[in-house]
């Protein structure tokens, strides 16, 4: 009967889920958090295994709740997707992000700064404007910005993310495709986007100088990488082995715990002094 059928169907009830007032409650701190300026963003280094040379880094957002304390972005960044208040943090990071490249610039680092970009951003009619108005002011070239994104993002409503990706890249910034590998693989779509870099998961890359299997994927890719014209970033490089490896498979660039953690600004400055010093 309809009756007894009833608290069944109410576990499945967007409305009733018991999580939801503190899901609710978590993303209204998130919005006044972004307003306030109270994020921070961490940077990965991007280096050549060839050459050591650090050439980028990876912006990667870092939250302190005044209660909760720290919450990693896998847990907020989900809900800021299904709210829409990723809008407002990407562009929070857009402007913070090319703020600290200026910044660097003007320090004599010339590093390119990739942002995570995800799938609400690509409906996001306005962001190459505000792109546009943030690289005017900070005087940077749009070649000193590259975009991630994820295959599954693109995958969504693909007609529409090429279409935004096409207006990003029409402006000279750089899109690079993000824990590839793991997604449905779109050669099809990706072959109408101005790719400039894949990105290898880091599943495939944390245990690869110890699994023949990964090592297999990891070469096949950067091959494929190279003959589609793309350069290869691997993630996630935990160890000195995997990283002799990658710089014996020509991988273009890496980026680990084994090189850097993602590092505040000062550690990250520090840590550009002690690489140029050839540590
Ligand atoms: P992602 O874009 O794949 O970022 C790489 C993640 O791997 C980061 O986690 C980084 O700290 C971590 N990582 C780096 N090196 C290693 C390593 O050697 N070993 C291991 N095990 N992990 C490593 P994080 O910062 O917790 O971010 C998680 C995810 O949250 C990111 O994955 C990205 O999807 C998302 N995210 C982070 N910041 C932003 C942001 O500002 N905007 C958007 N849209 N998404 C973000
Ligand atoms: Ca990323
Ligand atoms: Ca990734
Ligand atoms: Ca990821």
């Amino acid at each position: 009967n309809a009756r007894a059928a009833e608290p069944y169907v109410r576990l499945y009830d967007h409305a009733a889920d018991p999580h939801r007032p503190e899901r609710l409650s978590l993303m209204g701190d998130l919005k006044i958090a972004i307003e306030q300026d109270a994020l921070e963003l961490a940077y990965q280094p991007k280096l050549e295994p060839q050459t050591g040379r650090v050439v980028g880094a990876e912006a990667l957002v870092r939250w302190t709740h005044p209660r909760r304390g720290f919450v990693p972005p896998d847990s907020f960044i989900p809900l800021a997707e299904e709210t829409g208040a990723i809008r407002h943090l990407t562009r929070w990071g857009l402007r913070r992000a090319l703020r600290q490249s200026a910044a660097w610039a003007a320090a004599g680092h010339d590093l390119r700064m990739s942002v995570n970009l995800s799938v609400r951003d690509l409906g996001d009619a306005a962001l190459p404007d505000r792109i546009d108005a943030l690289l005017a002011e900070t005087g940077l070239t749009a070649d000193r910005l590259m975009l991630e994104i994820t295959e599954s993002a693109i995958m969504g409503e693909p007609e529409a993310a090429i279409a935004m990706l096409r207006r990003l890249a029409d402006r000279g910034v750089e899109l690079s495709i993000d824990d590839f590998g793991v997604g449905q693989s779109s050669f099809a779509y990706l072959r109408r986007l101005p790719v400039r870099e894949i990105k290898i998961d880091r599943s495939f890359v944390k245990a690869l100088d110890e699994t023949a299997q990964d090592q297999a994927i990891v070469r096949s890719i950067i091959e494929l990488g190279h003959n589609l014209g793309y350069k290869v970033t691997a993630e996630g490089v935990e160890n000195a082995g995997s990283l002799n490896l990658l710089a014996e498979m020509g991988c273009d660039l890496a980026q680990g715990y084994y090189i850097a953690r993602p590092l505040m600004p000062g550690a990250f400055a520090d840590f550009l002094a002690s690489h140029a010093a050839g540590e």
